[in-house]
């Protein structure tokens, strides 16, 4: 029997992740957490039965308490909470899927704790991967990537001399806007970003898709988890999302992993690491395939990942500052007080005023997310 706590779990990847669980039968969840959802989250304690259940809200928490009273499940909530969910005592490893930097401390008390990480939450790795990577070292926990392009990377490794390493191949569906003009996408609504060609996740990853800031994450979330350079990740548009990423050696070969998209693979892959389990679910057919495609990203028009390599470079608190600055824009686009092509201008205009400080602590790393979102809502008052 293995032993897991989900943070996230009433969202896109921490649902997926109990159905992987549902599916196997030999994993026990131990503590569950989410934000806000707790008609899901009640019904997610009584097929799992987990031994806590945090919740963000303390009222909703009171509530959820009155739901489950018949049940021996304790009821906690907020930072307290999340952390404690994080170190729950039987849990081996801890699924990190809540979105943004909220992740981050509970990340850093599961690891200190000893616990493994199946890492979704990429902002985590992009604003703190200098706390967190040494981290792992030293406690002796791993990090085993959800994200589908890290975990085929994770899998084009194995068994490989990661000093052979050449260069990462980071595949981009380019999302559903691909091949637009700045012009044409001054006009992109909230329901047209929310459309992703190939995969079907939260709201947040999906308009950071369509924007191409989720993947300059990703190259900052390669380039820690793979201890690689930025200029080592190059993002190789390739719109069917087949081959979910590649890994380049010294000596030219190239290593691919491919499937069809489905985060089921990489979640289950994660929690059952090194062995592989069946998955129910659709195959790839290379008879009806026919033909895999790659483009060059367009810089251009979809600035976010420029932006991302440039935070990516400098590093210390310019990748927070980035982040915190996509997470405000994001959530302004999605309440319609800004316009589509305002995310990566905020982006672009947060770094520009921002002085990066080298190695930030927590504390700075929070601190220079408050400073962005406190610069970007200035600059929202007439
Ligand atoms: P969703 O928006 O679908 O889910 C987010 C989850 O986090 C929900 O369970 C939500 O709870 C919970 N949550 C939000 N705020 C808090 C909080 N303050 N305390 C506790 N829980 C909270 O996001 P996704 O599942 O799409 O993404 C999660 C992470 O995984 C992100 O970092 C994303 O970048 C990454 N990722 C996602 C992929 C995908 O396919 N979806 C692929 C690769 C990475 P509630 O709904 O109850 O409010």
């Amino acid at each position: 029997m293995k032993y897991i706590s989900v943070l996230g779990s009433t969202g896109s990847i921490g649902t997926q992740t109990l159905e992987v669980v549902r599916n196997n039968g030999d994993i026990q969840v131990t503590a569950l957490a989410a934000g806000r959802n707790i008609r899901l989250l009640e019904k997610q304690i009584r097929e799992f039965h987990p031994a806590l259940a945090c919740v963000w809200d303390e009222d909703k928490a009171k509530e959820l308490r009155i739901k489950t009273a018949d049940l021996p499940v304790r009821i906690v909530w907020g930072m307290e909470g999340l952390l404690e969910a994080a170190v729950e005592a039987r849990a081996q490893i801890v699924v990190t899927a809540v979105v943004g930097m909220i992740g981050i401390r509970p990340t850093i008390a599961a690891m200190e704790a000893g616990k493994d990480i199946a890492l979704a939450n990429k902002e985590t790795l992009v604003t703190a991967g200098h706390i967190i990577m040494p981290l792992a070292r030293e406690k002796g926990v791993r990090i085993l990537p959800v994200d589908s392009e890290h975990s085929a990377i994770f899998q084009c490794l194995n068994g490989e001399d990661r000093r052979a390493v050449h260069r990462i191949l980071l595949t981009a569906s380019g999302g559903p806007f691909r091949g637009r003009t700045r012009d044409q996408l001054r006009n992109v609504r909230v329901e047209d970003a929310l459309k992703h060609p190939n995969w079907s996740m939260g709201r947040k990853i999906t308009i950071d898709s369509s924007t191409m800031v989720n993947k300059g994450l990703e190259v900052m979330e390669a380039g820690w988890l793979f201890g690689v350079r930025m200029e080592q990740v190059q993002v190789v548009v390739q719109p069917k999302s087949i081959i979910h990423s590649m890994v380049e050696f010294d000596d030219g070969a190239v290593i691919a992993q491919l499937g069809t998209p489905d985060m089921k693979l990489p979640i289950q892959y994660a929690l059952y690491y090194p062995e592989r389990r069946f998955l129910p679910g659709e195959r790839l057919d290379f008879w009806t395939l026919n033909q895999i495609a790659f483009e060059k990203p367009d810089f251009e028009n979809f600035r976010g990942l420029l932006l991302a390599y440039r935070a990516g470079e400098r590093g210390g608190s310019l990748p927070t500052v980035f982040n915190a600055a996509n997470e405000w824009a994001v959530n302004e686009f999605l309440n319609r007080r800004i316009s589509y092509l305002d995310i990566t201008d905020r982006i672009e205009r947060a770094m520009d005023e921002h002085t990066a400080a080298d190695n930030p602590t927590v504390e700075e790393i929070l601190a220079a997310e408050a400073w962005t979102y406190e610069l970007l809502s200035g600059l929202r008052q007439p």
